[in-house]
C-alpha cells in the first residue's frame, strides 16, 4: 500500500538516529568543554608559577647589583681622585660579572670620572638625565625608571652612592641596562622563545614594558593591560586577558617589589586549547566506527520492530478478502504489542467472519425448524424455472395441528413442527430442498422429478409421520400435494397454486394422504 503518511520503520530510525546524535554532541561538547577548562586553569598555573620565578630571578639580581656595587663604592670612596684604580674597577665590574652594558663612577655634581666599556664616550661630561639626577640628589641606591642616556640609548640606571670614612657624599657607581640591546635580562629571563607565541616581558613601576621579546614593543605602555595593572600594583596570579593585537592570552603575573617592575608570562588561548581541537577531533575519528555500528544496528531493529505490524497490516487486509485468518495467524509477532494486535486482529477477524455467516444463515434459513425459508425457496425455484429445469413440488400441511397446540400447547406443536422438518430432511433425496411455506405448511423442491416419483416420496414422508410417535405423544399425520413444472404450470404462483389444489383434496377426502395436481391447472 502506497501512502504518503510516514512509516514506523522510518520514524523509530528517526528518533534513534536523534537521540543518538544529541547524545554524541553532548557528551563530546561537555568532554570538550572539561578539557578546555583544565587545560586554561592549568596553563594560567604554569604561567603563574613561572612569572614567579622569573620574578625572583630578577629580584636576586637587582639586590646582588646593589651588593656589588656597594661593595665597589666602598672600594673606591679613597680613590676618587686616582683615575686608574677608578678604570679598573669599572673594567672589573663590567667585565666580571657581565650584569650592566656599562659601569660608570661621576664624582657629586654628576661629572663622569670613569666608564666603562671606554667606546662610550661620556668620559669628563656631567650626567644630567632624569635618572641620573634623581640619584644624585636622593643619594640612596637606586633603581631608575627607562630613560634616554647621554648616547641616545634608552637606559635603566642602576647606582649606588659613594660616602666617605666622613660620611661626605663622593658620587656613584652605576651600572647601565641598555633596554634595546642584548642586555642580562635576556639571560635571566630566557633567551629562547617559543614560537608558538607565548612570550615574558617586564614593565617598570608606570607599566612601561623594559623587557620585551619584541625590541619594538620596549618603552611602549602598556598600563592599559589588566595584567599589567594588576602587577604593577604589586599582585601576583594569573588571569585571561586579551593582549593589544587583540589575542586572547592566559597570563601570569609576578611583581618585582624592589624595582617596582612586574613579569607577565603569557600564552595565546587558542595554542594553549589545540590539544583540545584535537582530542575532538580523535574523539570524533574514534567514535565513527561505532556510529556506524549504531545506525547499522537501529536500521536493523527498525525494520526488525515495524515488520510485524506492516505484515499484521497487509494480511488482515488480505484476510478480508480471503475470509479466512490463518496467514494472520502465521506473523512472528515477537514483542508484546504485536502479539497484542496480532489476537486482537485474529479474535475481531474471526468474531466478524462469524457474524457475517450466521447472519446470511439468518437470511436463508428458517430459525425454528432449520430449513429452508420461503424467501429462499422462491429464489430456488425461480432459478431453475429460468434454467427451464424440470421439477415436482411437494406442498404439505399437517392435519388438525390447531388442536395439538390447543391440547398440548404451543410449545409441544412448535416441537412438532421441529420433528416435522426432521423427517423431511429423512425422505429428502441429494438437491431436494425442504422449505418452510409459512405456519405448519411445507414444501418440499424436487430437481428432475417426476409427479410419480414425488409422490412416492411424499408417500413415505406419510407413512413415516403416521407411524411414529411425535413430540406431543402420539403420530401426527399430514396431507400432501404435488405439482410439477412444467407440465402442470410454468409460473412459481401457477405451480404452488396447482399443489394447493390438490392439498385442498386431499384434506377433503380425509386427511392423511397425497394427491397430485390435475394436468390442466384450471381444473382443481
Ligand atoms: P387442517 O387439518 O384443516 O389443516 O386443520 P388445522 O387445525 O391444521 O387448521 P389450520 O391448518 O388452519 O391451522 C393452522 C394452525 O397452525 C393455526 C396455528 O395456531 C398453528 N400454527 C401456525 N404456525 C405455528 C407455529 O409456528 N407454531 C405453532 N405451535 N403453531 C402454529
Ligand atoms: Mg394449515
Ligand atoms: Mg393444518
Amino acid at each position: 500500500m502506497k501512502s504518503r503518511q510516514i512509516k514506523l520503520k522510518h520514524l523509530i530510525m528517526s528518533v534513534a538516529m536523534a537521540a543518538f546524535f544529541f547524545t554524541s554532541i553532548g557528551s563530546i561538547w561537555s568532554g570538550y568543554r572539561m578539557n578546555v577548562d583544565s587545560i586554561r586553569e592549568n596553563s594560567l598555573e604554569t604561567n603563574r608559577v613561572y612569572a614567579q620565578k622569573l620574578a625572583t630571578t630578577a629580584s636576586s639580581y637587582l639586590e646582588e647589583s646593589f651588593q656589588i656595587l656597594g661593595y665597589s663604592a666602598g672600594t673606591i670612596k679613597s680613590k676618587m681622585d686616582d683615575e686608574n684604580a677608578l678604570n679598573e674597577v669599572t673594567e672589573r665590574l663590567k667585565m666580571q660579572n657581565n650584569m650592566f652594558n656599562s659601569v660608570l663612577v661621576t664624582n657629586a655634581d654628576g661629572l663622569v670620572l670613569s666608564v666603562s666599556p671606554p667606546s662610550v664616550e661620556v668620559k669628563g661630561e656631567v650626567l644630567t638625565s632624569v635618572g641620573a639626577e634623581e640619584a644624585l640628589s636622593k643619594r640612596k641606591p637606586l633603581v631608575s625608571k627607562p630613560y634616554e642616556g647621554l648616547t641616545g640609548r634608552l637606559i635603566i640606571f642602576i647606582s649606588y652612592p659613594i660616602f666617605s670614612e666622613t660620611d661626605e657624599y663622593l658620587g656613584m657607581v652605576a651600572g647601565t641596562i641598555y633596554l634595546k640591546e642584548q642586555n642580562v635580562f635576556y639571560s635571566l629571563l630566557g633567551e629562547h622563545f617559543y614560537h608558538d607565541g607565548s612570550y615574558v616581558y617586564v614593565v617598570d613601576a608606570d607599566g612601561r614594558i623594559i623587557y620585551h621579546q619584541n625590541p619594538s614593543r620596549i618603552n611602549d605602555i602598556a598600563i592599559e593591560n589588566k595584567v599589567v595593572q594588576a602587577v604593577v600594583a604589586g599582585n601576583n596570579g594569573s588571569q585571561q586577558v586579551v593582549n593589544t593585537k587583540g589575542v586572547e592570552m592566559l597570563a601570569g603575573y609576578s611583581a618585582v617589589p624592589l624595582a617596582g617592575w612586574g613579569v607577565v608570562s603569557q600564552r595565546p588561548l587558542n595554542v594553549a586549547l589545540e590539544p583540545s581541537f584535537d582530542r575532538v577531533q580523535d574523539v570524533g575519528i574514534k567514535a565513527l566506527p561505532l556510529m556506524l555500528v549504531s545506525i547499522i544496528i537501529v536500521l536493523w531493529a527498525a525494520t526488525r520492530i515495524a515488520h510485524p505490524l506492516q505484515q499484521l497490516a497487509t494480511l488482515t487486509e488480505e484476510s478480508l478478502n480471503k475470509k479466512n485468518v490463518e496467514g494472520l495467524k502465521s506473523v512472528r509477532s515477537w514483542y508484546f504489542e504485536a502479539y497484542y494486535l496480532k489476537s486482537a486482529l485474529v479474535r475481531s477477524l474471526s468474531f466478524l467472519q462469524g457474524q457475517v455467516s450466521y447472519f446470511k444463515d439468518q437470511s436463508t434459513t428458517d430459525p425454528l425448524t432449520g430449513v429452508t425459508n420461503r424467501r429462499t425457496m422462491d429464489t430456488v425455484l425461480a432459478k431453475w424455472q429460468e434454467e427451464l429445469l424440470p421439477h415436482a413440488i411437494i406442498l404439505l400441511d399437517l392435519d388438525h395441528f390447531k388442536s395439538v397446540n390447543d391440547t398440548y400447547g404451543h410449545a409441544v406443536g412448535d416441537k412438532v413442527l421441529q420433528y416435522l422438518a426432521q423427517n423431511m430432511k429423512t425422505v429428502a433425496r441429494d438437491g431436494d430442498i425442504c422449505c418452510r411455506y409459512g405456519g405448519e405448511e411445507f414444501i418440499m423442491l424436487l430437481p428432475n422429478t417426476t409427479a410419480e416419483e414425488a409422490a412416492q416420496v411424499a408417500e413415505q414422508l406419510r407413512g413415516n409421520l403416521a407411524n411414529s410417535i411425535s413430540p406431543c405423544g402420539r403420530p401426527v399425520t399430514l396431507s400432501a400435494g404435488i405439482a410439477v413444472y412444467p407440465q402442470m404450470a410454468d409460473t412459481i404462483e401457477g405451480l404452488i397454486e396447482a399443489a394447493d389444489g390438490a392439498l385442498y383434496r386431499a384434506k377433503q377426502a380425509g386427511r392423511n394422504q397425497v394427491m397430485v395436481a390435475r394436468t390442466t391447472p384450471n381444473a382443481k
